[in-house]
Formats: C-alpha cells, structure tokens, sequence
C-alpha cells in the first residue's frame, strides 16, 4: 500500500477539491499540512483548534469518503491541532525515513532576520543570538520560556540556521522533549540486544549544541528527567551549549527534580512576552512581506493586530485568510468591509468553541468539584475558590454581559461577578502564587485543547 501521507494527502485534496466551493477549499482544506500514517489513519494537521471543530464537522465526512474511494485500506482521517504534533513525531520521522527525504533538519524561515524585536522579546532575542555566538560560554544554559505561538520554536531554529551556516562542523541536536522521552523509551526497549542506550546517549551527549523544546512535557516521566539531568551533566561539564524550551519557567514545572530546576536556572532564564500592539503590526507587515505584500493599509494591520492578541500564529493565520478571500472574491485586502467579512468566520468560530460551559467543565475537571456544587450557593473555601477562578476566567475569555454571568454563576448579581473577577485578578498579580498557575494552566488547556 502506498504509505505516504504527502501522495495521499495530495490525490485527496485534487479529488475534494470540485466538491466544495473555491473559497472553502482555500481557506479550509488547502492549509492542512499531511504528517504521516499511523495504523491506517491519515494524520493532517491544522492551524487551530476552531479550524479543526469547523473542518470536522463541516468536511471531514467527504474527506473520509474520498479517501476511501482511492485508498480503500485506509481507516480515515485524523485531525490534529499544532499542540498534538508533537505526539506523532516519532511516526514523522519513520515515514520520512522511508522516504529517504534529505530535509534541512531546521525550517528555512525560521531565521534570526525573520525575527522580529520589539520590547517584549528583546532580551530574549539577543540573548539566543549571544548563545549562538558564544556556545558554551555566554549564557549556559539559555532557558527560554512564554506562552504558545510567540516564537520559542521559531528561536530555536534560528539558532540551527546560524550555526549551520557559521559552524557547520558542529553536530546541532534538536529535539522536542517528546521526541526525548519516545526515544529513550525505545533506546531502553531495545538495550539488551542492541545496545539501545549506547546509541541514545551517543545522539544526545554527543551534541555539541543541544536544544530541548517544550520541556514542561517532562514533568511526566520519572525516567525521562533522570536522563534529561545526565545528558544535562555530560554537556555542561563539557562546556557544550544547552539552549532550552518552556511553556513556563522551571520553578512552575511540576513535579520537577530540585536539581533539574536547580540546573536549568543557573544559565540565563529569559522570558518572551506578549507583543504590543505595535509590534503585531510589525510582525504582520513583515508577514505580508514575505507573500509579496507592500501596500496593506495601516488600517488593516490596525484591525488585524487588534484581533489577535497573545499567538503570533494566529496573526499570521488570520493574515492569510484575509489575503485568500481577497484573492477568491477579487476584492481588495485594503477594503475594509472584505476584511470584517473575513474576520466575522473567524470570530464566530472561536466563540463557538469557547463556551462557559466549556470553561466550566474544564474548572471542575481541574479542581475536582461537581459542576452543580460550582454552579450552587454553597461557600466552603473548596468550591468558593474555583468559582472564582471561573468567574474571572469568563470575564477574561468572552464578551459576556456582567449579569448574565450572575445569573448564570446561581444567580447572583454582577457587584459579586466583580468582586470575584477582582480578587482573582489580585491573587494572580503575583505571578508565582498557586492561583496564578492554576489559572494560567487551566487557560492554556481551554485555549489549547
Ligand atoms: P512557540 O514555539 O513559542 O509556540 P513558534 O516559534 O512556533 O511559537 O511561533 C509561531 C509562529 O509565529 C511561527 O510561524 C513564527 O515564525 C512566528 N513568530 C513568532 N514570533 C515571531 C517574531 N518575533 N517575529 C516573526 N515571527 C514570529
Ligand atoms: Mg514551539
């Protein structure tokens, strides 16, 4: 059987394409990207979780039915969102082995030059390219953190990209800690007839530039940061650069050995924050260069950049699809009318997948508290507390009237809809409280999942 995601992918969108209107095909079908094939199953990726809810109820059952037609031994398609990506990287590289495809290990774009700076990522920005200019020696190890889509990745590669250019001598190793963890597991497997292990850590502490992205996935395994600590140890004592990822800074990795915080925080702990908005509107003028675009009214940037505020990913998503519609409908991206009509789908499509119920749900599954006692006048501290967090959580995600959210939270009226928004407010002002990681955990897993 033909076992290529790519060829398949490819037959499947020709096939699709004449079913559904050019817009839709555009917009939704062309920008999924093929991963791999697992257990029969086509793995294509989408940019956002809203994309993925839209594309799966919208098309996925004319996707799957043309993938059968042309491949009946398929089972079907599987969509996953960025965040997931990770899971399947071991199939990735399978396949791509199969296909002996002599790819850069380091996306091309993702360069220093195409890096932006602005206030919220300068000091990291420097600081990765110090890292690069001085391996070992700078900034050892360089642990970067901030929230999805603002440009760890993207930094990480930069530093690929100038190394295999500057020092191409040099063995670069960039992993996900997944990839770490999938690796290890099978190095262990396969250790007594192989020697598994001697030819994991000939990999890993044989870098002379080792990057772990998204390391907060190892707070799962026990083994995995015992490893992490002595592939940490081998390379640091050999004055070797270790440039590291997180979604969160070690102290809120959690459970994390003391002594792997203590190591990860004993080079330069940097954080990328969010852009202003000027620097959306940089990063999207840069964007658009990049497809050739000069002329986009400050106006448009303007209402872009106001869209989106936290993921750069979402900027640049949200760019193409104005820039597609303005191509289907031959209208100009300058229009302003043809730019709300874009961004009007967007907007629903979030709103849809971010609901209070959802907020709710996904509080109580955090706290472990019933949704009903959430949702009642009872006012032990265990149930007072999430309830709160809740509220906030829906002052901040949605655009709900105060009293609604009264009304819905038990009736209650909105000066305790306010209050709740405000003591959360205060308790997370102190970013290392236990409210503040709560928060921002159960936000990430709303925002995410
Ligand atoms: P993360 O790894 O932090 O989740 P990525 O590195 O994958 O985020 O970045 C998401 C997208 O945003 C990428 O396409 C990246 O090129 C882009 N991006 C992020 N920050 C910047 C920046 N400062 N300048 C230009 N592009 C950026
Ligand atoms: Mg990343």
């Amino acid at each position: 059987m033909n076992n290529n995601a790519y060829e398949i992918w490819k037959s499947l969108q020709t096939a699709v394409e004449p079913l559904v209107s050019a817009l839709t095909f555009d917009i939704w079908i062309k920008p999924l990207t093929p991963l791999c094939v697992v257990n029969d199953y086509l793995i294509v990726r989408t940019e956002s979780n809203a994309a993925k809810t839209l594309i799966e109820k919208q098309y996925l059952s004319t996707l799957n039915e043309k993938l059968k037609e042309a491949y009946p031994n398929m089972a079907g398609i599987e969509i996953i969102t960025p965040v997931q990506e990770a899971d399947f990287q071991l199939f990735i590289e399978e396949q791509q082995k199969e296909e002996d495809v002599k790819s850069d290990v380091f996306v091309q774009k993702y360069t220093f030059d195409n890096f932006v700076v602005g206030k919220s990522n300068a000091l990291v920005a420097a600081a990765a390219k110090a890292a690069a200019e001085n391996l070992g020696t700078k900034y050892n190890p360089l642990f970067i953190y901030g929230g999805v889509g603002l440009g760890k990745t993207h930094l990480l590669h930069a530093i690929g990209n100038y190394l295999s250019v500057n020092k191409p001598q040099l063995k670069c190793v960039y992993v996900s800690s997944e990839k770490f963890t999938n690796d290890l597991i099978e190095a262990l497997r396969d250790s007594k007839k192989n020697d598994g292990m001697k030819r994991f850590r000939s990999v890993y502490r044989n870098a002379d530039v080792l990057m772990i992205d998204d390391i907060q996935f190892i707070a799962k395994t026990e083994s995995t940061q015992e490893e992490v600590f002595h592939t940490f140890n081998a390379l640091y004592f050999a004055s070797k650069q270790i440039v590291i990822t997180s979604d969160r800074p070690p102290r809120e990795i959690r459970p994390l050995e003391e002594r792997l915080r203590t190591r990860f925080e004993g080079g330069l702990t940097a954080d990328i924050g969010q852009p202003d908005f000027e620097m959306r509107v940089a990063i999207l003028k840069t964007k658009a260069r990049q497809m050739e675009i000069y002329d986009m009214s400050d106006e448009v940037l303007g209402i872009l950049a106001q869209k989106v505020q936290s993921n750069i990913r979402e900027l640049e998503g949200l760019l193409t699809k104005v820039v597609s519609f303005a191509n289907l409908t031959e209208r100009s991206y300058n229009d302003v009318n043809l730019v709300n009509d874009a961004l009007k789908d967007y907007k629903d499509y979030l709103e849809e997948i971010i609901t209070i119920d959802n907020i709710v749900d996904t509080v109580c599954a955090y706290s472990k508290v019933s949704k009903s006692d959430l949702l009642s006048k009872k006012k032990t501290k265990e149930i007072v507390e999430p309830r709160q967090i809740c509220i906030y959580l829906v002052t901040d995600l949605l655009s709900m009237p105060l009293t609604a959210i009264g009304e819905y939270f038990g009736g209650r009226d909105h000066t305790t809809v306010i209050h709740a928004r405000n003591k959360v407010q205060e308790l997370i002002a102190d970013e290392n409280s236990q409210t503040a990681i709560i928060v921002k955990d159960i936000k990430n897993s709303i925002l995410q999942r």
